[in-house]
């Protein structure tokens, strides 16, 4: 039955009636079929691994984004926040340096608050992405590759980094900070092009998350100035000094407290009334704060005594510093308009991490230097043994 249909087939077929056309027609369909086959397979399994490589970028996206999310329930403050941060970004991306920055308005100038580089050279690294920054333009991040060889931005060729990769932090429009990741081989898993967008979410979550930390810290901020002086207040102490000192700590740098209190002041009260008492607090707190860089501020801890921070600084410079502002306030006139006077104060300066503890602990330290300094004459610096 078979044969006789396709007897006739080939009879009247368009491909002649010789038996070797007929096979080479069938030849020729099945060809054609396997060849449609192929194809068809091959789409498919494209598809499939499209498929199965999205799902399993999308479960690592999940699971870093929900980490990070994490760190904002966990964490209020910027120093707890960033080091989690950093620790989920190297868990993920097994990258060999991540240095998590915030943008200093002020200074407009990225600083490092997390990092797993070392200390020396993380001035490089602040000053590198602040350029890359200003040279981005609008692409929203660079990547860098050297191929048998190293980067040749400072501090990249004595690490042996060949790949980097910067991408400023944004959260609505708004500068929060920036990201950079290097590494030491350019065969890392974030340098995958196609995976560039999944691992802006990632950043657009930090950004969120360090976002929230700042807002918090802009309103301890806010109920931090101490009424008479507006110089920041002891609780501004408490809540910042820890951070500070966790931060300094993670990143290996040196910081100063120095604490000072006016000398003979209560023959202000005693002499010309409390109002003038008051103008002399305002009035020395406040040539303090107008002689200090964006990395400093100073607070009244209580009384007519001051404690003032110096972040990301050599103690040399410290002590240079606060001798300068004692012979500052040492040359300052205080009037009312109708009463002028003079007036010196004592100072004591201790460094971390030269001297280490708790917050408390420093603030002891430095207190303790001071009393010596007011022992041993007043209107001196005593820096801490
Ligand atoms: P020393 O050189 O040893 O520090 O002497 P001193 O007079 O500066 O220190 P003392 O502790 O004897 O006096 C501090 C005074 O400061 C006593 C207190 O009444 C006064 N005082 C504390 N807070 C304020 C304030 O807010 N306004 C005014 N006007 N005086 C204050
Ligand atoms: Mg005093
Ligand atoms: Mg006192």
């Amino acid at each position: 039955m078979l044969n006789g249909n396709l007897f006739s087939f080939r009879g009247e077929g368009i491909w002649g009636d010789s038996l070797l056309v007929i096979d080479l027609k069938w030849f020729i369909l099945a060809a054609v079929g396997f060849l449609a086959c192929y194809i068809f397979s091959l789409l498919c399994l494209r598809a499939r691994m499209i498929q199965n490589f999205s799902k399993v970028q999308l479960n690592e996206i999940n699971a870093m984004l929900s980490e990070i999310l994490e760190v904002n329930f966990k964490s209020n403050s910027l120093a707890n926040a960033s080091q989690s941060i950093l620790i989920v970004l190297k868990r993920f991306y097994g990258i060999d340096f991540i240095s998590i920055l915030l943008y200093n308005e002020k200074s407009d100038h990225f600083e490092i608050i997390a990092s797993n580089v070392s200390s020396q050279h993380l001035k490089a690294i602040e000053s590198y992405c602040t350029e890359t920054y200003k040279t981005l333009g609008r692409s929203s991040a660079k990547v860098r590759a050297a191929e048998g060889g190293t980067l040749t931005y400072p501090s990249a060729d004595e690490r042996g980094v060949c790949f980097s990769y910067f991408t400023p932090l944004r959260y609505n429009q708004k500068l929060i900070g920036a990201i950079l990741l290097e590494n030491k081989s350019t065969n890392v898993m974030i340098q995958k092009k196609d995976r560039y967008d999944l691992y802006e979410k990632v950043f657009n979550s930090t950004a969120l998350v360090l976002e929230n930390v700042l807002y918090t810290e802009n309103l301890i901020r806010l109920t931090s100035t101490d009424q008479l002086t507006g110089v920041y207040n002891r609780r501004f102490i408490d809540m910042t000094l820890a951070e500070q000192l966790s931060i300094h700590r993670n990143l290996g740098l040196s910081f100063s407290i120095a604490m000072f209190d006016i000398d003979h002041f209560k023959k202000f009260n005693d002499t010309y009334g409390h109002a003038f008492g008051d103008l002399v607090l305002t009035e020395v707190s406040n040539y303090v704060k107008r002689n200090l860089d964006e990395n400093s501020w100073i607070a009244r801890y209580g009384g007519e005594e001051f404690l003032i921070f110096f972040g990301r600084s050599q103690p040399e410079e410290v002590y240079q510093k606060v001798e300068e502002l004692r012979q500052g306030l040492e040359r300052l006139e205080l009037t009312d308009g109708k009463t002028t006077v003079s007036v010196t104060a004592s100072f004591g300066v201790c460094s971390f991490p030269k001297h280490d503890g708790s917050v408390n602990d420093l603030i002891q330290i430095a207190d303790n230097a001071l009393y010596r300094s007011k022992h041993t004459g007043r209107n001196k610096v005593t820096i801490a043994d």
